[in-house]
This record gives C-alpha cells, structure tokens and sequence, in this order.
C-alpha cells in the first residue's frame, strides 16, 4: 500500500461494461440542465463517489474515463459551467472538461478529498 494518490494523477481510459451499468443505474436526467445527476454517495463537497476495485473514486472521473477517455497526468476533470452545469455530481460527458490543475483551485477548489465512506 502507497501513500494517499494526489488526485491529478493520470487514470487510463476504462473499458469496464460493469462499472459503465453500475455507473448508469446511478443517475437521473435532469431536464431542465440536461445534467445526469448521480443519485448514491456524495462527499460532503457535493461530489459523487462511487466504489470500484476496492476503492472510491469520484463518479465525474471515472465517467470521464468511461465515456470519454483518459485523464492525462496533472490534468483533473470538472463540470462546464459554460455550458450550463453547476452540479457537483453531475456525469454527463458532454459537461465534463479537462482543466489544469491551478485552473481548477483558482476557479473554485476546495479541499475536497476527504475520502466518504461509499462502500455500500
Ligand atoms: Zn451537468
């Protein structure tokens, strides 16, 4: 076991058909933001978190890496709020962008990666 992974650390493109149901039985269209709003665990943060290969991850990463494909090291992925989406938990590939890292922090990052508890 390593020490805690940063959280800009690259992650490979999944190709994962489990994962992808457990992902989409998760969310709930919204139709009013076209957001796909994750409906299980959140960190106190906002964001969904979801459990996978023994660990939990965030949902908006791993979906990123589903449907989109990989997080390239020192990148992290967040919500466009260009185009509309203000939600947290949100995992629409359409509203997922890939920023820096101080893009990130220096728009609106706060210490956020407190691990929830999202084994159930
Ligand atoms: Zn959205």
């Amino acid at each position: 076991m390593g020490k805690p992974r940063n959280r800009s650390h690259a992650m490979d493109a999944i190709f994962d058909k489990g994962l992808l149901t457990k992902l989409l039985s998760g969310l709930q269209n919204d139709i009013n933001t076209n957001c796909w709003v994750w409906q299980r665990c959140k960190d106190k943060n906002g964001y969904g978190k979801i459990w996978w290969e023994g660990k939990s991850h965030w949902v908006h990463r791993i979906a990123y890496a589903l449907l989109k494909g990989p997080i390239a090291e020192g990148l992290t992925v967040d919500h466009d709020w260009q185009a509309g989406c203000d939600d947290r938990a949100c995992c629409n590939p359409d509203h997922l962008v890939l920023m820096t890292q101080s893009e990130n922090s220096s728009k609106r990052w706060e210490k956020a990666n407190e691990q929830a508890d999202c084994s159930q």
